[in-house]
């Protein structure tokens, strides 16, 4: 036992700070993931006295057991990450990558740095397959919500990888580029970087990659379509187009959304939603989204994600030209690639606990989306429509309190409803 402990003694003090927030990290989440399959298999077998003849106890106890099959993967992939982002630093493997990529590339060139940062990401990725694999061809189909077929999957990866490749390749350049010649301010230039990055991919996604991967129609139903004009010129909109997207090609779960910027936007219906509601369901759905524009809504969002990556650049700037922040995390060679990639595998460990804040600043904006479409809808049709997307898409209606301030998005069907039917006028 000597021998291990000495090795403790001789650890790095920010070794032990990383393996303390790793542990801390993993367990809370696993805690966090057993607290919410033992608060809804508790509630399993009665449905809710606020959904009781509107939900049947069978969709009830589909959404407990969706719910817990899909924690339990969740797990494993928490156990996995742990391990995964171990065996990257401490384990030696971004060390490895680097020393093989030597022999092929100048070491801390353009290329090297490049190469360095796809093999971890192509890495990560092998590691996520087979839990992506599981979760759409076992639990998805279990529970009667996956349409896609195999070929369909490696079609998409493959889409995907291209659009990765695409993005990722040209900004890590960039990146590096500026990390070379800016001097100690690099890490500025490389946020107004991101900022321009991210504005363009925000513009060019919905317009242009999302129809790599889905097909848009103009809606036709004449009669949901002047509802919604309605709607519009209600709320002060114009639009470009309504459209239907044929989300049913992969998944029988329902949404909708806006595209676009300024006036000019357009608006997307997944066909399973138009199939599934009812006209005036549908219009207070879009009106929940256009509450989400109205009250800026996403630029509030922006805003703060750049604020926050600013902070983040900052640090990254101090940190690279600490020799302990990679000899600490079982690195040996010092590039700026070296010094991205590891910094930004390991940064998710130590921000894991504001998740309880962003989620608390995003269900903030839900309530007050869904209070905009009671004013400008009907807030009873919204509560119509919430009950029947709940049902379809076997999302519990009894999550586990902590597990939901954590990290969810959206509040609690119960708290979104009983507010609705207070402003239901
Ligand atoms: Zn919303």
């Amino acid at each position: 036992m000597t021998l291990s402990h000495n090795r403790f003694r001789s650890m790095h003090w920010f070794t032990a700070v990383f393996l303390a927030a790793l542990a801390l990290t993993t367990v809370v989440r696993l805690w966090l993931s057993r607290r919410h399959i033992g608060h809804v298999s508790a509630n399993r077998n009665a449905v809710p006295a606020e959904f009781e003849g509107r939900i049947a106890l069978a969709a009830h106890q589909k959404a407990a057991d969706y719910t817990a099959a899909k924690t339990q993967l969740g797990m494993l992939e928490t156990l996995a990450g742990a391990a995964l982002l171990w065996g990257f630093t401490l384990g030696g493997g971004l060390q490895l990558l680097s020393d093989v990529w030597e022999r092929i590339f100048e070491a801390g060139g353009y290329a090297h740095g490049i190469a360095l940062i796809v093999s971890v990401a192509i890495v990560s990725s092998v590691i996520d397959l087979p839990f992506a694999l599981y979760r759409t061809f076992v639990i998805e189909a279990r529970f009667g919500f996956n349409r896609t077929s195999l070929a369909l999957f490696f079609a998409d990866l493959a889409k995907q990888a291209a659009l990765g490749a695409l993005l990722l390749v040209p900004l890590v350049f960039c990146f590096l580029w500026l990390m070379a010649r800016m001097g100690a301010m690099w890490w500025l230039y490389a946020w107004a970087t991101w900022v321009a990055f991210s504005l363009v991919v925000q513009f060019l996604y919905p317009t242009v990659f999302v129809r790599w991967f889905n097909k848009f129609t103009p809606l036709e139903d004449a009669g949901l379509r002047s509802r919604i004009e309605g709607l519009l010129t209600k709320c002060g909109f114009r639009s470009r187009g309504l459209f239907v997207m044929d989300g049913s090609k992969r998944s029988s779960h329902g949404n909708a959304y806006f595209t676009g910027f300024g006036a000019a936007k357009r608006i997307v219906l997944f066909d399973t939603l138009v199939s599934r509601l009812a006209p005036p369901e549908i219009v207070a759905v879009l009106a929940h989204e256009l509450g989400h524009f109205s009250l800026r809504h996403v630029w509030k969002r922006m805003g703060l994600a750049f604020g926050a990556s600013l902070a983040i650049l900052w640090l990254l700037g101090w940190l690279i030209g600490q020799d302990w922040f990679y000899a600490a995390l079982g690195v040996r060679s010092h590039s700026a690639a070296m010094a991205l990639v590891l910094f930004f595998i390991v940064v998710p460990v130590f921000t894991f606990l504001l998740h309880p804040l962003a989620s608390l600043y995003s269900r903030l904006h839900e309530f007050e989306a869904d209070a905009y479409a009671a004013r400008h809808a009907e807030a009873g049709d919204l509560v119509r429509a919430l009950v029947k997307l709940y049902e379809d898409n076997a999302a519990t209606l009894t999550p586990d309190p902590l597990h939901s301030a954590f990290y969810d998005s959206h509040p609690p069907a119960m708290l979104r409803i009983s507010r609705l039917q207070t402003q239901q006028t």
